[in-house]
């Protein structure tokens, strides 16, 4: 038998109750000269030996393609990966709405602020990621689609790895409760600290093995895991409401990984296996 899980942010009000640290801010403006795919950008140089001009070209990467010159604050580029969002298929307005308020670059560390908007994976330390700002849309996204739920909001929330935080900041916005597990206290900590700035009353972050769910929020509407084992842990699916819906990443064959999709009806449970995904393993224990 496991030990409990010790809830040690579970009071909604301690979120908004220490001294907000102040986190750096977004670029207010990022230098980009065009809006095409890829701009070339004249930069300062030493001359190419084999070249007659001073002047270097150097090719920028299809970031965020904004028109030149403009006073960019991270609105403008959320709104700009939410319209990405949206053109690689994600049509739930209440999803596309979350992503597009929710700050992801305060999750990431400074030198990876500039990077928060683009569609990418990114550590957060304690070799863990965040998932790419697609991932996390289509997995909020199959949640709500679940038979149960309903049209508004979603009710209990289970997330499986809290990470840095974000995902269970844009379930503050779909769900009445959520309830993250993190097993690193590291991130646990770190979540909290991101967290608090937002002031989000109904995220309670938990710091244990979240194999084992966490019973006394059960039943869940949701449950929603951001790392993968070879198997769905049985107590994910007894915690899981009649009408729930479960998204998880889990092996499939070898060290492949699929996103499976669990509902659980008066009838039973059914499963459907989706795309090939990367997470980062569900181990068991605390660290
Ligand atoms: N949703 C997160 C993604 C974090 S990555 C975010 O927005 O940042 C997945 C996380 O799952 C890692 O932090 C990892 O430590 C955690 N994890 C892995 N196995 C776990 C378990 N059994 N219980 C709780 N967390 C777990």
């Amino acid at each position: 038998m496991k030990p409990p899980l010790k809830p040690t942010l579970t009071a909604p009000g301690t979120l908004a109750a220490k001294a907000v640290a102040k986190r750096p801010g977004f670029p207010v403006r990022l230098e980009l000269d065009a809006g095409t795919p890829s701009a070339t950008k004249k930069i300062a140089g030493r001359a190419h030996p084999e070249r007659a001009t001073g002047t270097f070209y150097q090719k920028i990467p299809a970031r965020t393609a904004l028109p030149s010159g403009v006073g960019l604050d991270s609105r403008a580029v959320r709104a700009r990966m939410v319209q990405k969002l949206a053109a690689q298929g994600i049509s739930d307005a209440q999803v596309l709405a979350a992503m597009g308020h929710v700050e992801r670059h305060r999750f990431v560390d400074t030198a990876l602020v500039n990077q928060a908007y683009e569609d990418t994976s990114l550590p957060i330390g304690l070799g863990q990621t965040i998932s790419k700002p697609n991932v996390v849309a289509r997995m909020l996204e199959l949640l709500r689609q679940g038979a149960g739920s309903p049209a508004g909001k979603l009710g209990r929330v289970l997330e499986i790895g809290t990470g840095c935080g974000y995902q269970a900041a844009v379930l503050a916005e779909l769900a009445t409760e959520v309830y993250s597990i993190e097993r690193l206290r590291g991130l646990h900590d770190k979540a909290r600290e991101n967290l608090r700035a937002f002031r989000l009353a109904n995220v309670h972050l938990l710091f244990g093995d979240g194999m084992v769910g966490y019973a006394k929020g059960a039943p869940y509407a949701a449950i929603i895991a951001a790392a993968g084992g070879e198997s769905i842990p049985a107590a994910w699916v007894e915690q899981l409401a009649v009408g729930g819906r479960l998204v998880a990443p889990m092996h499939i064959a070898g060290s492949a990984q699929a996103l499976v999709v669990l509902d659980k009806t008066a009838q039973g449970v059914t499963q459907t296996v989706l795309e090939a995904v990367h997470f980062v393993p569900l181990k068991s224990g605390t660290s």
